[in-house]
């Protein structure tokens, strides 16, 4: 398949040519046709890393959110400050053409005020390490009372490192209508536990 056949929006299409990708990738082909065409649904995608998997659920992220309002719109909660910041610079170039789009990572070991600062400006999107999110929530630092898309990335290493609290706390301050995209390389008990607790019948991917 192509890109332009999975009916991404002409600012995603003209980003992905800029970065040179010529096709999509596995879990791209299947992840991203699926959530366009169900305005209204959870994913559960089981994908390693380097997979293309960003994109996966960050063209889909990107091509729903409305960059004209401020809320912020999309959370993605991943496991490390690396990975943070990484998936966040991805998504700023996948949204380059997306005229006031604010994409801000807050991850632990770095000032909090900071990077309250940066979410006070007005985020549509958050990536965030659970510890830190959690931080920032308990102290009104920001608001994820209005999200829409929730993504779980490399939710069994997440799960690994201990935060299954952490994240069972910060989705429970999201609105019970958003979507839930997970994705994991494994899927253990602790990870289908998130998964049966916050997610309705979800769409199924594996590569
Ligand atoms: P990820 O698994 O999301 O960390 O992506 C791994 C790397 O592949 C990143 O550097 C992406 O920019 C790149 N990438 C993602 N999708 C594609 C694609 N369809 N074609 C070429 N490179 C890609």
């Amino acid at each position: 398949s192509t890109f332009q056949e999975l009916g991404l929006d002409a600012n995603l299409l003209q980003a992905i040519t800029d970065l040179g990708f010529v096709k999509p990738s596995e879990v791209q082909a299947q992840a991203i046709p699926l959530l366009l065409e169900n305005e209204d649904s959870d994913l559960v995608a089981l994908a390693q890393t380097g997979t293309g998997k960003t994109a996966a659920f960050g063209f889909p992220m990107l091509h729903k959110i409305d960059v004209s309002d401020r809320t912020t719109q999309g959370l993605i909660l991943s496991p490390t400050r690396e990975l943070c910041l990484q998936i966040a610079n991805e998504m700023k170039l996948y949204g380059k053409y997306y005229k006031g789009l604010n994409v801000t990572a807050i991850y632990g070991g770095a000032s909090i005020t900071d990077q309250a600062r940066e979410v006070k400006r007005g985020a549509q999107i958050i990536v965030a390490t659970p510890g830190r999110m959690k931080d920032m929530i308990n102290r009104k630092l920001v608001d994820i009372t209005k999200i829409q898309y929730a993504v779980l990335d490399e939710a069994d290493e997440m799960l690994n490192m201990g935060f299954y609290d952490d994240i069972v706390d910060i989705l429970s301050d999201t609105p019970e209508d958003k979507n839930t995209w997970l994705f994991s390389a494994t899927m253990p008990k602790e990870v289908a536990a998130i998964a049966k607790k916050f997610m309705k019948s979800p769409l199924e991917v594996t590569v």
